[in-house]
């Protein structure tokens, strides 16, 4: 009997002795230690794994709490210690991440966890059991990614601003690109492309569309009377008028040289005429300092047999040509002087 009971009694320390192996094994695998605190007695627990992880020789007892203490970073002491006494005081679970100063200096983080539990010395004693768990790797990964973040973040904001950027410059280009130099006014290209946009607008919906052709007259003389920069003045002028004088659906452009061109889309022949008299009148009339100045205009109107945009060019400076013939600063409608009807 007493033999049977020893056979037992050995085979549950052998039990008892491989599952604490075991647990070991694991505790180690897992950087975790396991500890416990007597609260009557101030005596400390510690599984192997905790001196590893606090950087401590092993012993069979635990280093005292001052000497623990003494590994948390100072920064996060009290932080700790207050954790600890709500435990201790109130049983709220300990829960914390911190970082320890190994011996050799090097910082390593850790997560302590812990709870107030029953069955410490005296009576009624408490005790507190709990883990801790060697977390460096995940903060160190952690913060390199926080620091990827913001790297790519910094990336980011500079390709955004590079992108502002160039789509400024892109504008700046395209405006460089469409308008006249001297004059601000669209150039002849940007004129020769909307002109052909309206032309074939219409063909599909069938309103109507005017242009109006006009050239400074005696321009040469006035260079020559006063200067080229005076006569780049006269243009900028006439240029400012021609903007302040028509519609903003209109589209204004420099032609080239001394001569003006106004797309009206949704105008008639009568319109345009109108129109037309309406700059002539607002450029002879305009305060002129050196000598008067005035232009001449040829106006022509989309009919069924106008072929092409340039067409409808051709039609408009014939309408100039002869205003020029017979005397200048007037305005001809290409279908008043023996052309197509409207
Ligand atoms: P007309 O009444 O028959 O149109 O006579 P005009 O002297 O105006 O016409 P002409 O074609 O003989 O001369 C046009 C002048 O316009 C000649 C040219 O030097 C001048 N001109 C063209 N572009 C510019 C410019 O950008 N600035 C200045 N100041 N003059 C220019
Ligand atoms: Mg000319
Ligand atoms: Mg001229």
């Amino acid at each position: 009997m007493v033999w049977h009971d020893l056979t037992k009694r050995k085979r549950a320390e052998q039990l008892i002795k491989d599952g604490s192996e075991r647990l070991e094994e694991a505790q180690a695998i897992a950087h975790i230690g396991s500890w416990s605190l007597d609260l009557a007695s101030g005596k400390v627990h510690w599984s192997p794994q905790m001196f590893c992880i606090f950087d401590f020789p092993f012993s069979e007892h635990a280093p005292s709490a001052e000497q623990i203490i003494a590994r948390y970073h100072p920064d996060y002491l009290e932080a700790h210690n207050t954790r600890l006494h709500e435990t201790v005081v109130c049983g709220t679970p300990l829960d914390i991440d911190l970082p320890l100063i190994q011996q050799n200096g090097q910082e390593r983080w850790v997560h302590v966890r812990g709870r107030r539990v029953k069955g410490g010395t005296g009576k009624d004693g408490f005790r507190m059991i709990g883990t801790v768990q060697d977390i460096t790797e995940r903060i160190q990964t952690e913060e390199a990614l926080n620091r990827a973040n913001a790297q790519l973040e910094e990336h980011l904001r500079f390709i955004n601003e590079q992108n502002t950027l160039l789509e400024a410059q892109q504008l700046e280009l395209k405006a460089l690109a469409t308008t006249d130099g001297l004059t601000g006014l669209k150039n002849h290209r940007t004129f020769q492309e909307r002109l052909s946009e309206e032309f074939h607008r219409v063909e599909r919906y069938h309103p109507s569309l005017s242009l109006i052709l006009l050239d400074v007259d005696h321009f040469k003389q006035y260079n020559d009377s006063f200067g080229h920069p005076e006569g780049d003045k006269v243009l900028k002028s006439v240029s400012r008028i021609l903007k302040s004088v028509t519609r903003d659906c209109d589209l204004v452009a420099r032609y080239g040289g001394e001569e003006f061109v106004v797309i009206l889309p949704e105008t008639d022949s009568e319109g345009a005429l109108r129109a037309a008299e309406r700059i002539r009148k607002a450029i002879e009339e305009a305060a002129w300092t050196l000598r008067p100045v005035t232009a001449s205009f040829g106006v022509t109107t989309l009919h069924m047999n106008t072929e092409s945009p340039q067409a409808l060019i051709t039609e408009a400076d014939e309408a100039l040509y002869a205003v020029k013939r017979n005397g200048r600063n007037r305005s001809q409608h290409y279908a008043i002087m023996g052309g197509s009807g409207d």
